[in-house]
Order: structure tokens, then sequence, then C-alpha cells
């Protein structure tokens, strides 16, 4: 799913592999750990006109792939529109939707089309529906079974697995054997892998910030996690990263508010916005240094923990994480359990 040489050809020239693009902010999923606050309603949202010079501009920008993000990327009327158009930009189309627009035939069936120089990932933290509910309170009765009754359409569609992903958000709210029980559930019935990331610690807008505690998972119950990614992933170990660093480094996001920023998990106030500071290609070539977070590639700048480390070589912890826990973009992963 990952075009190696480019990625690597991208991270040892400074370049960008991968755009993050977030359509606009709805979303009828509710996860309550949701980085972006996301809304059933759109209150942010890039416009056509903006998406369109963005992706030409990803383009410029020697980008390989634009992953699609909302909120719910295909709650957007022309997302399939924009998609067709990177396509034909030889972009690949890599789509990170919630799941639940997939019950519908239709959207599925365009789903498969667009996607098939890229990737499905649909987002399903747990297959327990007690558990599930939880983590989505608002959710439908049958909002779980309809997803995953999704991805099978998909599949039957003949989307091969090995293009789809589960994308989790592991958090303090839920035991690590009930996100091993579901990474297990995709591998084994579906055939699909997870894409884990581990929460970022942000905090919906509103929300008392002594509630945070909670959302953070312990230690030994990441570890537990990442020791069946591992498993899954058969390298012996995995990054603290949701990617390798190479990747994390590589890309870049427009936020649905027009912020441009290393990464979408990575909200920074202050951020160069194509709405007001130029054109995607502009700002990313003015800010490319930052955006690629390049002070990490000297290794006498990691994190003190990082610098001995055995995982080195393709991780350097989730830059988000740091950043969120207010140790800037450049701190210690607060989630790693290898070394603190
Ligand atoms: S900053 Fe964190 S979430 Fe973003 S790409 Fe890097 S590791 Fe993944
Ligand atoms: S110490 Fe740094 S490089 Fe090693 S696993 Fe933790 S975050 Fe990654």
């Amino acid at each position: 799913m990952i075009d190696a040489d480019r990625l690597r050809a991208a991270y040892d020239s400074d370049g960008f592999y991968a755009l993050q693009l977030e359509v606009g902010d709805k979303c009828e999923q509710g996860c309550i750990y949701c980085y972006m606050n996301a809304l059933p309603v759109v209150k942010n949202s890039l416009s056509d006109e903006l998406i369109s010079g963005i992706l030409s501009d990803a383009r410029a920008l020697g980008i390989a792939a634009i992953e699609w993000l909302g909120g719910e990327p295909l709650l957007r009327g022309t997302i399939f529109e924009h998609m067709a158009r990177a396509g034909a930009l030889g972009l690949r189309n890599n789509l990170w939707t919630g799941g639940l627009p997939l019950r519908d035939p239709d959207v599925a069936g365009k789903c498969v089309e667009a996607c098939k120089n890229g990737l499905i990932s649909v987002h399903v933290s747990s297959v327990d529906p007690r558990m599930y509910k939880a983590l989505h309170p608002a959710a439908g009765e049958h909002d779980l079974e309809d997803i995953l009754a999704g991805v099978e359409r998909v599949l039957a569609l003949g989307y091969p697995a090995s293009r789809m992903l589960n994308s989790v958000t592991f958090t303090g709210l839920q035991p690590a054997g009930d996100m091993v029980d579901t990474i297990d559930y995709f591998e084994r019935e579906l055939g699909i892998a997870t894409s884990l990331n581990v929460y970022h610690t942000y905090l919906r807008p509103g929300t008392d910030p002594g509630d945070l505690a909670r959302f953070v998972p312990a230690p030994p119950e990441v570890a537990r996690v990442f020791e069946r990614m591992a498993e899954q992933d058969g390298h012996g170990a995995i990054p603290m990263n949701c990617v390798s660093k190479q990747y994390c480094s590589a890309t870049l996001a427009v936020l649905c508010d027009g912020s441009v920023t290393p990464c979408a998990t990575i909200r920074e106030p202050g951020a160069p916005n194509v709405h007001v500071d130029g054109s995607l290609f502009t700002i990313a070539n003015a800010h490319r240094d930052h955006l690629i977070i390049k002070e990490l590639k000297d290794p006498a700048n990691l994190p003190g923990s990082c610098r001995a480390c055995e995982m080195g070589g393709t991780c350097w912890g989730c830059r988000s994480r740091a950043f969120a826990a207010g140790r800037g973009l450049l701190g210690k992963d607060p989630r790693c359990f290898r070394h603190q």
C-alpha cells in the first residue's frame, strides 16, 4: 500500500510523500475521543475550488498519496469528483472513513472504484457492542453491525482485504484485551490488518480538563496492544509512531479550517492557512523544515531516550502526542512504554 521507494526518496530529499486532507468536520460516528472535534453538522470545511487547487499543488509538490480525512469524508457530496481528479493526476486515493456510509451499496461501489490504486480504511475501535456503545454513546442501535456489513460489501465487490485497514484509537476507556480481540476479529474473520493510534491527549472543547486522565491508557496496556500489533506485522517490534518516522516526516496536512500542519493530529494555533497565506504549494515550501520536522532528522536533536534506542531506525515517537502533552513538537512521546 506504500510505495517504499517513493517514500524513501521523499524522506531522503526532505520532500513530501502524503497529504492528509480534511474535507470537512461533519461526522455522525460520535467517537468520544475524537481528536478533531468532528460534529454532526458542518462547522469547518474546504471549498471545492480550494480542494481542487490543493490537489494540483500536491502533484506539483511530488506528493504520491492523498489521505482523505474528515470528519467523515464520504459525507461530502463532491468527494468522488475530487477523488477521480486526484486519480487522474496520478495521486493514490487513501480513504479514511468511519465506515457508516458504506452501508449504502452505491457509496461502497464508488469507494472501490476511487481507491483502486490506494486503500480503504474504516474505524471500529471495538467489535464488542457494549464497548462500542461506551466509546460512541450517541451511536445508533445498528451502527456497529452496519459498518461491519459495509466492510463485507466492499470485500464482496472484489476489493482486496490487503488494501483495507481497520484504523483504531486506543484509549484508557478500553481494556487492552478488548482491543486485542478487535485486532483478532479483523485479521481472522476479514483478513484485514489494523492501523493503531494511541490516544493523542486532546479532549473535545468544553470538556473538563480533569477528565483527561481516564482517556490515557496505562503503559502496560499500551505494551500489550503493541505486542499484538508486532505479531500482526511480523517484524518483532513496531515504532511508537502510527507509521514509520519516515512516513511521519514526509506527511503534511491541510485541516478543515485551512491550517497547514505536519499532521492532522497536530492542531497548531497560528499555523499558516490556505485561506490567508497563499496556496499549499507556497506554504509547503516556505514552512518545509517545520512540516517535515527536519530537526529530528539530526539524531542530536532527538529526545534523550530516543538517541540510543534500538527502534531508532523507524521510530521517533508520535510528534502529536508530544505536542499535545505540552512537550513541544520535538519532545518525548509521553506514551512510549519502552524508554522514558
Ligand atoms: S505525528 Fe503521530 S499521528 Fe501524526 S503521522 Fe506522526 S506518528 Fe502518526
Ligand atoms: S524511546 Fe523513542 S525511538 Fe525508542 S520506542 Fe520510544 S519513542 Fe520510539
